[in-house]
């Protein structure tokens, strides 16, 4: 179960997920469910549309999946007419290693995502939504898929919704299980049945989308934020974060602390009380050694690093990214060399290989590492590792290059001497799994 580090009265997205049953349309309608969207459509058909962009606006509310765009900004980009359909997509390719919040709302509280697809629909002008799982994710969709079945028994989906005049669809979809389609261009590749690979932008999704039309997508847990800030007001939901940060955030805690879950923190909430206090500090009475903040592709921070807020600039000062809210915590037993082959294996499996830099750059340096954690490496590898991720940097086609490249640069410039050590066959830390396993047969 989640553990909040605030009263549940004080939780916003988590606010009915105490295993209270919300999955089910009867406890979410007790529990507030619905209200926010009726309250849209009350404004009026005029009134509407810019009212709920106005109140997202003031919410200070930026995208959940990792890049921290604002939310109530990229739909504000969507043109008011259009020859094509507008559509809504929920981003749940929840695939970020290290994160797992997503799959909690879809898990305990889906009538949210229906909703905030909803509100984000009457927002633009869309008549139809999708709500896009990760393949591992199928054994949601049931869930997924039997909360849209009773909002259509209701009638709060289809035709004439709450007796607007509006009409809202919303369609489930699940990917095959790559990384890649976490990207929005690749997903609405993958949602309309083509190999998932990113497309050159601009346009983007705003003007040209899903099946040419424009698209506002969002991820998970920012589309279950809307219906909350429409209810509690866009300023009083700002007021719970920082400057230019507005609300909290789910927070997955994991790797080697006394309490792993996921927390709902306010934005700006200090790092080291998130570790120290909230999950109960490093497990074993051991000493923490690194931190990964924001999920597998976010810059390392060492021990001496964490004493930072946790919202997107804060992080950005520090010289990493807040990512997808998934803090991995390690501890001095860690080989952050282990680790640092064990990222860089990862983006060298989910690389799409459509371009050239993240194609061969994370195999050179998947091969490069392997070698120096196998005992066999030159002095030379670690300035070779950093050459090829550096030149991987902002020359890839789409963000997964970046994603692959920022880690390997902040392992190799914060932990260069345990590389060094390595090569020179001091090995430190303790093995995560066998090398066998790690490098693994074909990869
Ligand atoms: Fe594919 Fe990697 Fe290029 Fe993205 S950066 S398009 S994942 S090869």
């Amino acid at each position: 179960m989640p553990r909040l580090v605030s009263h549940p009265d004080e939780a916003i997205v988590l606010k009915r997920r105490f295993g209270q049953g919300a999955a089910s349309i009867d406890k979410y309608v007790e529990l507030e469910g619905y209200a926010a969207v009726q309250k849209a459509i009350a404004q009026g058909p005029d009134a509407m549309p810019n009212w709920i962009i106005d109140t997202m606006k003031a919410s200070g509310l930026r995208g959940r999946g990792g890049a921290g765009f604002p939310t109530g900004l990229k739909w504000s980009f969507v043109p008011k007419t259009s020859a094509k359909p507008k559509y809504v997509l929920v981003n749940g390719d929840e695939s970020e290693p290290g994160t797992c919040k997503d799959h909690l709302i879809f898990r305990e509280d889906p009538h949210t995502i229906i909703e905030g697809a909803m509100i984000a629909g009457l927002a633009i002008g869309a008549k139809m939504g999708f709500i896009y799982l990760r393949g591992e994710y199928r054994y949601l969709l049931q869930i997924m898929e039997h909360a849209v079945a009773e909002a259509y028994e209701r009638g709060y989906l289809g035709k004439n919704i709450f007796g607007s005049g509006l009409d809202f669809d919303i369609v489930t979809q699940t990917g095959a299980g790559a990384y890649e389609v976490g990207e929005e261009s690749a997903l609405m590749e993958s949602l309309e049945g083509k190999r998932g690979v990113p497309r050159i932008r601009p346009p983007f999704p705003a003007v040209v989308g899903l099946y040419g039309g424009p698209t506002v997508i969002n991820n998970v847990e920012t589309i279950a934020n809307v219906p909350h800030i429409l209810l509690m007001g866009g300023e009083a939901y700002a007021k719970l974060g920082t400057e230019r940060n507005g609300g909290t955030r789910l927070f997955g805690i994991s790797g080697h602390v006394n309490r792993p879950g996921v927390y709902e923190l306010p934005m700006g909430y200090s790092m080291r009380k998130a570790i120290y206090e909230v999950a109960g500090g490093i497990r074993d009475g051991k000493q923490l050694k690194a931190v990964v903040p924001g999920g597998s592709s976010c810059p390392v921070l060492r021990a001496d690093e964490i004493d930072v807020g946790l919202d997107f600039d804060q992080m950005a000062k520090a010289g990493t990214m807040l990512g997808s809210g998934g803090i991995v915590v390690l501890d001095e037993t860690v080989s952050i060399v282990e680790f640092a082959l064990r990222t860089i294996k990862f983006y060298q499996h989910e690389s799409c290989g459509w371009c050239i830099p993240c194609r061969e750059g994370t195999d050179w340096i998947k091969k490069t590492l392997t070698r120096v954690y196998e005992g066999g490496g030159q002095k030379k590898d670690i300035d070779n590792v950093q050459y090829l991720a550096e030149n991987m940097m902002g020359r890839t086609f789409c963000p997964l290059g970046d994603a692959a490249a920022m880690p390997t640069l902040g392992f190799v410039k914060k932990f260069r001497k345990e590389f060094e050590d390595y090569i020179e066959g001091k090995k430190a830390g303790t093995p995560l799994i066998t090398v066998q396993e790690l490098v693994g047969a074909g990869h």
